[in-house]
């Protein structure tokens, strides 16, 4: 077993949440169970999964073949988009902890706002009532922009625990992300990586090269000095352990700068404000 020591980021409505876990979108259900088990193997306490990814049964399994201790594990589940919805959501989330084989999950999101159904707000009803039912630990959003965020603090005055939503190198989201601090939200950066599409060019090279470290190790730190929780893809046992592998070297100020010089506004998913589901 490994000895790596991530730390772990507050939650405001109680709580705590690993900075780095592992998201297992994309990975096939049949090799979920293994990939699961080798990255707690590797140190791994965090897993990112969701409905929509059909391989929740993966990750319990995981889980329970491991040898790691239900609670000591933190799992995150996602609302699909085709249950939005108060009823829905309550149901959903049975399937979900059926297929998770637990009794709770640490965190459920609602996956994405899809506002063309105007039912987010219905659906956030739902998760608080399951946070009062204790099936989830805490409640929180993924893919939400400041208008959506606005509205659930209006109507309900609950604040999700979390947003999370796509942040690397290429798109960096400075103004969601000083809202998030302005709430007490925490910023949970999906494809912190940009699907590896970041990790080649000049700037990432020479800072690999100055810290003796690979590319993704360099996004990868700048994104926990950010503040931001991560959980890079991979269902490579060396790369799992590569990506965990950065807590024992700091980027200076210098350093970080030349990240933020990467920035160009681009997306490599939907645009939350038109994505239907
Ligand atoms: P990512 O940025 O983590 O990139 C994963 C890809 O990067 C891998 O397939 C691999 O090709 C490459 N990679 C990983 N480690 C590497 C290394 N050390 N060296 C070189 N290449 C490496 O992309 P992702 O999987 O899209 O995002 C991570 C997680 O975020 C997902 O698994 C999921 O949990 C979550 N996510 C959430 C949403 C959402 O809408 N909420 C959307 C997408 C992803």
């Amino acid at each position: 077993m490994s000895t790596i020591t991530v730390p772990d980021v507050e939650l405001a409505n109680g709580g705590t949440i690993p900075q780095f876990g592992l998201g297992v979108f994309q990975i096939p259900p049949d090799d979920t169970a293994e990939v699961v088990r080798e990255a707690l193997e590797a140190g791994y306490r965090h897993l990112d999964t969701a409905q929509m990814y059909r391989n929740e049964k993966g990750v319990g399994e995981g889980v329970a073949k491991s040898g790691v201790a239900r609670e000591d594990v933190f799992i995150t589940t996602k609302l699909a988009n085709d249950a939005h919805g108060y009823d829905n959501a309550i149901n959903a989330l049975e399937g979900s902890l059926q297929r998770l084989g637990t009794d709770y999950v640490d965190l459920y999101l609602i996956h994405w706002p899809l506002p063309g159904k105007d039912l987010y707000p219905a659906t956030w009803t739902a998760l608080g009532d399951i946070l009062r039912a204790e099936k989830a630990r805490a409640i929180g959003v993924s893919n939400f922009q400041p208008a959506h965020l606005d509205r659930l603090r209006e109507e309900s005055g609950v604040v999700p625990s979390v947003n999370q939503i796509e942040l690397h190198p290429l798109l960096q989201q400075e103004e969601l992300r000083a809202y998030h601090r302005g709430h007490g939200i925490v910023t949970e950066a999906w494809s912190p990586l940009a699907q590896g599409e970041v990790l080649a060019g000049p700037v990432l090279a020479k800072l690999a090269e100055k810290h003796g470290r690979s590319a993704a190790q360099i996004v990868l730190r700048w994104h926990i000095q950010l503040g931001n929780v991560v959980f890079p893809k991979s269902a490579n046992a060396e790369r799992l352990r590569e990506n965990i592998d950065i807590f024992d070297f700091e980027l200076d100020d210098e350093d970080m700068r030349s990240i933020t010089g990467l920035d160009a506004g681009r997306r490599t998913g939907p645009d939350p404000d038109t994505f239907a589901g």
